[in-house]
């Protein structure tokens, strides 16, 4: 098991802190404040701790990439575009930290480089809150060289004694600022937020609760491959919907129609589903589809009641039929994991099969089953539908809670100290 904040003292200590205070902003304006407010309590906690200083890094986007996105749109649409303006309404963290001032109702005195704070931190009065600016403005943070990487690493292990990494969702990258630091500092431990995140995520991939329900949705089996291969060593059943579905639905020697395939993949999903049955993992793929003609929030919903897709169709969403048998397996599992919608969520007409499965796995939730949402798209369709309250945990991480799922170590959690 990782140490925590829990397992060491930080009464005197200078703390050196990964977070993952990636928020959108606006023109310098912080729109969501999810992931700031994840970390309050770690923070809150340290500083409770008496520390003699409490550094905080974290990226906001990628300067570099990111500008360059967008000055290439603003070209293509033959906009002005004023790069050092978008860089600072984008990603200075100077916002961040006076956002996060505000919340603590304390000083969070503010750095404009990673580099060459040393003084700056030595002079901070006790127990004082400094953070520095967007690591990513370096190009050691992300380098693959490990050398320039650790040129960055070293200079932020001087803020510190003790490396606190609660930054989950970027505990996938193996960067300066979340793993290569922890070889330069003696004490790496984990805050809260990352403490929670594999509590609930490890269990889900060596010894879950029994029967426990894998559903796995989204757009691609290409990118979902890897999370479906690791969670059939521990599922009892595993629903595949969403686009991905009609490529196994294929691999079976139906008719698809104009549905979402990736034909290079038809041999996986082949592969997939013999290896499940030699495991006695049952498959769930849709029995019935709620279709339509073209790919389009306006486009009239066609209900297709079986199998096979006609050749003018796509299919949009799942039917009736087949959310009656996700009620059956949903509520009769003890542990449930969903990655990806099982339809188009973001079109009202082809919601209703990802919100039925977040009523049932809020239900299943309530009846004592643990549940873990992982992933981009289906927190955004927990949130949309209003339940993310009622699962057990919503991971903060989309492509780290992907990679954890797939059985994966994170290099953010793997440098961290263990009792
Ligand atoms: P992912 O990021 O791989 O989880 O994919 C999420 C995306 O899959 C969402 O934007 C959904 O709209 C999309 N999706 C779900 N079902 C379908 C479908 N039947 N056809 C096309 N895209 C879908």
């Amino acid at each position: 098991m990782i140490k925590t904040v829990k397992d060491v003292d930080l009464k005197g200590k200078r703390i050196i802190m990964r977070v993952d205070f990636n928020v959108p902003m606006k023109d310098g304006v912080v729109q969501d404040d999810t992931r700031i407010m994840a970390s309050l309590p770690t923070i809150q906690y340290i500083l409770d701790q008496k520390p003699r200083s409490l550094v905080l890094m974290s990226h906001l986007g990628d300067p570099s990439k990111d500008s360059k996105k967008a000055q290439e749109k603003a070209e293509k649409d033959g906009k002005p575009f004023d790069m050092d303006a978008y860089i600072a309404g984008k990603h200075r963290m100077k916002p961040v930290a006076e956002y996060l001032s505000k919340k603590l109702g304390k000083p969070v005195e503010f750095a404009d480089s990673c580099f060459g704070q040393k003084a700056k931190v030595d002079s901070l009065p006790e127990g004082g809150i400094l953070m520095l600016e967007n690591t990513r403005f370096h190009k050691e943070e992300t380098s693959k060289d490990e050398a320039q990487q650790e040129v960055l690493a070293k200079e932020l292990a001087t803020y510190g004694d003790i490396f606190v990494n609660d930054a989950f969702g970027t505990a996938h990258r193996a960067h300066a600022s979340t793993a290569t630091i922890a070889k330069f500092v003696p004490v790496k431990v984990a805050g809260f937020l990352m403490e929670k995140e594999v509590t609930y995520l490890e269990p889900m991939v060596t010894n879950p609760p029994k029967p426990m329900t894998a559903i796995i949705g989204g757009a691609k089996v290409s990118s979902k491959i890897a999370v479906l291969e690791s969670l059939l060593k521990n599922a009892s059943s595993l629903i595949i919907g969403g686009g991905m579905a009609y490529t196994f639905l294929k691999a079976q020697g139906h008719t698809i129609g104009k549905s979402l395939v990736e034909d290079d993949f038809i041999t996986t999903a082949k592969n997939l589903l013999a290896a499940a049955a030699a495991k006695n993992v049952k498959i769930i793929l849709p029995v019935d589809h709620l279709c339509a003609e073209t790919f389009s929030a306006d486009a009239k919903p066609v209900p297709v009641d079986g199998l096979d897709i006609p050749d003018n169709l796509m299919g949009m969403d799942v039917g009736p039929k087949t959310i009656a048998l996700y009620k059956e397996i949903i509520l009769a599992s003890k542990s449930i994991v969903w990655n990806g919608p099982v339809g188009v969520f973001e079109f009202d007409a082809f919601a209703k099969g990802t919100e039925e499965v977040a009523h049932l796995v809020a239900e299943a939730t309530e009846k004592g089953a643990v549940s873990v949402v992982g992933g981009g798209d289906s927190v955004a369709a927990v949130n949309k539908f209003n339940l993310a309250s009622k699962m057990s945990h919503v991971s903060t991480g989309g492509g780290a809670s992907l990679e954890f799922l797939e059985g994966k170590t994170l290099p953010g959690i793997a440098v961290l100290d263990q009792k």
